[in-house]
């Protein structure tokens, strides 16, 4: 199907405005592989089926309600005085390297399902996390990984670090190093993300008594794995364990994270 054809079949969905949403694919007819998004005054559809090429972008007319929403967005995050979002944090969709990054690692059902917030920042080519702090609600910052293999860092900290990026809302958590990690296990267990091997007093605050506490940072850390879990159990924290893993765990699906958790 080409290009106008599909736009067809999308404007048929008399989708709302403003929102990002998954839902079955009318293409392939798969469940839930289609993922839309009308914010921005446009629409951009994109199935993740493997079988499936649809995908494409309809900018709108600027309406008022953009000229409105844009202005907003320079503004109301200054309210937090926390983290302003830049402007050139747009939807994911507007890249394709940014879709096939979510995809490749796990991410894409923790992004769809709106557990992780994550945008594309345009001008510096990342696929942005976006940090909030659940105590307060308001962005703290943001986790951006480059895109490109030559851009260093590969992980950039948008703000400060004081808060965790967080995802799930399972009763097990588990504490890794990377935003894309958190959102793999997010399926089956809360993830909590450092950015790093060490975990900062700040951080305390944002991990809420787990059920278990798992910790499992990379391979090439598993000694700070245990250093972490003594932190934690000094600190008060029941139940921490360590979870030594060959492999970082956004290279796992949904299935397999429960295996390593659940059936070993
Ligand atoms: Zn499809």
């Amino acid at each position: 199907m080409n290009y106008g054809q599909q736009l067809e079949v999308i404007k048929g969905l008399s989708l709302q405005k403003d929102i990002t949403s998954r839902m079955d694919c009318p293409f392939c007819h798969n469940k839930n592989t289609l993922l839309v998004d009308t914010t921005e005054s446009s629409t951009k559809w994109y199935c993740f089926h493997a079988s499936c090429k649809a995908k494409g972008k309809h900018i709108g007319e600027k309406d008022m309600q953009y000229v409105v929403n844009t202005f907003k967005q320079t503004k109301p995050i200054s309210e937090s005085a926390d983290f302003e979002v830049p402007d050139s944090f747009k939807s994911v969709f507007s890249s394709e390297r940014a879709m096939k990054y979510l995809h490749k690692n796990n991410c894409w059902e923790a992004w769809a399902w709106h557990r992780a917030d994550i945008k594309y920042d345009v001008r510096h080519d990342r696929v942005v996390f976006m940090v909030k702090n659940q105590n307060s609600n308001k962005y703290a910052g943001a986790v951006g990984r480059a895109l490109h293999r030559d851009s260093y860092p590969k992980w950039f900290m948008y703000g400060h670090k004081h808060v965790p990026f967080k995802c799930g809302q399972c009763d097990d958590a588990v504490i890794v190093e990377d935003c894309a990690s958190a959102c793999a296990v997010s399926n089956i267990l809360t993830g909590i993300a450092l950015m790093g091997t060490s975990i900062a007093d700040t951080h305390l605050a944002h991990i809420k008594p787990y059920k278990n506490l798992y910790v499992c940072l990379d391979r090439d850390a598993t000694t700070k794995s245990y250093g972490i879990a003594k932190e934690l159990r000094a600190k008060g924290f029941k139940n921490v364990l360590v979870k030594p893993l060959e492999e970082d765990l956004k290279y796992f699906n949904t299935d397999e994270i429960r295996d390593i958790f659940y059936a070993r």
